[in-house]
């Protein structure tokens, strides 16, 4: 399974509608302090369904939506889609025999966020499904950013476990058995 593509509008710094190809699995993104090298991770994350401003540099979650600059007015949404490859079946559940997988997100001013998957409006929890297990998520290990490191080595035991399980696989069985017991 590999990230292919990634189409922003309104996102961010990404007000105009823009695709980056991700032609290989090795990328590196270069640029200038302040050019929007980070809001890409942002946006990814946001797409599988990170809902803690925090965790995207913001104080609210519509500051993911574009909000003006010196030459151009706000913007009223912001949307993102992720495309994958899935020609190994890695992700997915029932999506698993489908090739290409796109997961699309976007948010309004209201901050209602919708989803869709493979261009259908679907649930967020349709979303986490697709992820669940796979080593990626808003906030898995995939994703290792500026103060990660310190925070993975003054993790508490539970916290690092989290990790570890996701890593081994096993977050995929323990969230259905909550589901489970929730019924
Ligand atoms: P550095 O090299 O310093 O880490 P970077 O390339 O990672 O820089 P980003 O943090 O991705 O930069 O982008 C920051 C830019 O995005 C800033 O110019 C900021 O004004 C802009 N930005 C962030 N949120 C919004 C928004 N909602 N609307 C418009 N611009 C935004
Ligand atoms: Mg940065």
């Amino acid at each position: 399974m590999r990230l292919t593509k990634i189409k922003l509008a309104g996102f961010k710094s990404f007000v105009d509608p823009t695709t980056v190809v991700l032609p290989s699995a090795l990328i590196g993104v270069v640029g200038p302090n302040g050019c929007g090298k980070s809001n890409i991770i942002d946006c990814v994350r946001w797409v599988m369904g990170e809902s803690s401003a925090k965790y995207l540099r913001g104080e609210s979650m519509t500051d993911v939506i574009f909000n003006g600059s010196s030459s151009r007015k706000p913007v009223g949404q912001a949307s993102v889609e992720l495309v994958f490859d899935n020609r190994d079946g890695t992700l997915g559940g029932q999506y698993a025999s489908y090739n290409e997988i796109s997961v699309k997100r976007q948010v309004n001013r209201e901050s209602q966020s919708h989803y869709y998957l493979n261009g259908t409006r679907c649930r967020k929890r349709d979303i986490t499904d697709v992820f669940l297990g796979t080593g990626l998520g808003p906030r898995s290990y995939a994703i290792i950013e500026q103060g990660m490191i310190s925070r993975v080595v003054e993790a508490k035991p539970e916290e690092l476990r989290v990790y570890l399980e996701e890593a081994a696989g096993i977050s995929l069985y323990k969230e259905r058995r909550r589901e489970t017991e929730r019924r």
